[in-house]
């Protein structure tokens, strides 16, 4: 059955189902190709400080102690930020830094001229406060979008960094033409991180969606999600979404990622789940690259607001 017959009437994907532009899987959803998009980006802010004349637009990470997955995204991030023709610098303090040396770093970063966005790498080791060491960011610098002032602009609708993951589910949505205005959505997962975010995100004026923040106490998860346009699921639970979570046409976008015994597995159970759906985001390589994406766009704006841009 074509694509197109699949959803309900004036259901979700007209450019998606009539685009013949992107992947799909093998049941016929759309693939929201996080790399190809993060790819994009970094292109992009590359070849846009290429026609500033280059100027040294950096982001700097803080990470606290030897844990390996932390290591990894660290790495990555500095490895993106060379490819879009930043700069980067890293402070690693060990596990057993005292909060006062951890917020004297922060406070050099904060107060650095050169330095334009800061990323504090969370989970912070047991005893360090990471609220205390946040507030120290000022909000042009804060590229993650975690503080209680860029939370508080967020929730304004002032302009702010947005939280990396959220803001990467958007720009997923924007490029694989998912339909937002009118459209029922929802998250599951109501962490600061990402689902709060990620449901002011989507009922934002000029998204327009109808939003509903979903959790673990959520009575018949799957009956709401079947009710759903699209759904954003961020609750760290593998395959907690299956088949019976999803109206036929919608679009499904996993943020979850859960290290079991079969390795990492997202949220959305994407054998059954792609038979149904419109599109869908594959795990690894859809909302993880965007992550980065939207930290690479972030620390650019971060420069822009510091007036580090020429022009
Ligand atoms: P969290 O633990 O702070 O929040 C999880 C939320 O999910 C909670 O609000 C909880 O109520 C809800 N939840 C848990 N089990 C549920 C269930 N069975 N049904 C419905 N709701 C349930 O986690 P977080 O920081 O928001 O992260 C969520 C997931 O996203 C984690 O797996 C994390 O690793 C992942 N993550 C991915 C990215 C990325 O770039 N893709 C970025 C950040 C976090």
């Amino acid at each position: 059955m074509p694509r197109a017959d699949r959803g309900p009437a004036g259901a979700s994907f007209s450019r998606v189902t009539n685009s013949e532009e992107f992947e799909r899987t093998p049941g016929g959803a759309v693939i929201m190709d996080g790399k190809r998009l993060r790819d994009e980006i970094v292109a992009g802010i590359r070849t846009k400080l290429d026609g500033l004349g280059n100027p040294a637009v950096c982001l700097a990470t803080v990470l606290v102690g030897d844990d390996k997955p932390s290591q990894i995204y660290v790495r990555n991030k500095h490895k993106k930020v060379e490819e879009a023709a930043m700069v980067s610098r890293h402070v690693g303090l060990p596990a057993d830094v005292s909060q006062g040396e951890l917020e004297a770093a922060v406070t050099d970063l904060a107060q650095d001229p050169n330095v334009h966005g800061i990323l504090v790498q969370l989970p912070l080791p047991e005893g360090l406060d990471a609220e205390r060491v946040l507030d120290l960011l000022p909000p042009e610098k804060d590229v993650d979008g975690l503080t209680e002032r860029s939370m508080g602009r967020l929730v304004r609708g002032r302009d702010g960094h947005v939280p990396c993951t959220p803001l990467g589910v958007m720009r997923l949505m924007e490029r694989y033409g998912v339909e937002t205005s009118g459209k029922s959505a929802v998250v599951i997962g109501r962490s600061t991180l990402v689902g709060l975010p990620q449901v002011l995100l989507l009922g934002r004026k000029g998204v327009d969606a109808t939003a509903t923040l979903a959790h673990s106490r959520t009575t018949d998860l799957a009956a709401v999600c079947r009710e759903a346009d699209i759904i954003v699921a961020a609750a760290g639970m593998a395959g907690l979404v299956t088949a019976e979570f999803v109206k036929p046409g919608a679009a499904v976008l996993d943020v979850g990622i859960s290290r079991t015994a079969d390795g990492i597995q997202g949220d959305v159970h994407f054998e059954s789940v792609q038979a149904v759906a419109g599109a869908i985001t594959p795990m690894p390589g859809g909302t993880g690259p965007m992550t980065i994406g939207c930290l690479m766009e972030n620390t650019l704006s971060a420069a822009r607001m510091l007036g580090a841009l020429p022009g």
